[in-house]
């Protein structure tokens, strides 16, 4: 798995093991280990589309000839509509152009991020997505 090129699966990996160490018998639970499987995969799915995107970018030319570069990354919702989008500014003349990411990946991924979440709340009472979010939080501190 090509997960210590994609942070966002490494977290989840990693948030997800030390999970697995405070409670080892997860690792002979058959459902939870096909959840985890699910995630991993769909974490990988959304990985690849961003870099698609990105990629799209990088080829993309302004209308005045000039290389698109990303500079920002545009996500909230809009009239019931979630969007995640890249904003790219030409090197040019700065004129800037936003980038839709696709959805598909995004939605199968926090899908399954929530139904690892749900089991491990409703069957070992486990928070694991604040158990993520102290990890984040921890590499903040850090930098
Ligand atoms: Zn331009």
């Amino acid at each position: 798995m090509a997960s210590s090129q994609n942070p966002m699966a490494y977290l989840l990996e990693n948030g997800l093991r030390r999970v697995e160490s405070e409670r080892p018998e997860l690792s002979n639970d058959s459902r939870y280990l096909e959840l985890k499987e699910q995630l991993l995969r769909d974490a990988e799915g959304h990985f690849r589309e961003i870099q698609a995107t990105y990629a799209t970018i990088l080829k993309t030319q302004c209308h005045c000839g000039g290389q698109l570069e990303p500079v920002d990354h545009d996500f909230g919702k809009s009239g019931g509509t979630i969007y995640d989008s890249v904003i790219a500014k030409c090197k040019s003349c700065g004129e800037a152009q936003a980038f839709q990411f696709p959805k598909e990946g995004f939605i199968s991924e926090a899908r399954s991020a929530m139904a690892v979440r749900d089991y491990l709340q409703a069957t070992y009472g486990i928070d694991y997505a604040s158990a993520v979010r102290s990890d984040l939080e921890g590499r903040a501190v850090r930098h």
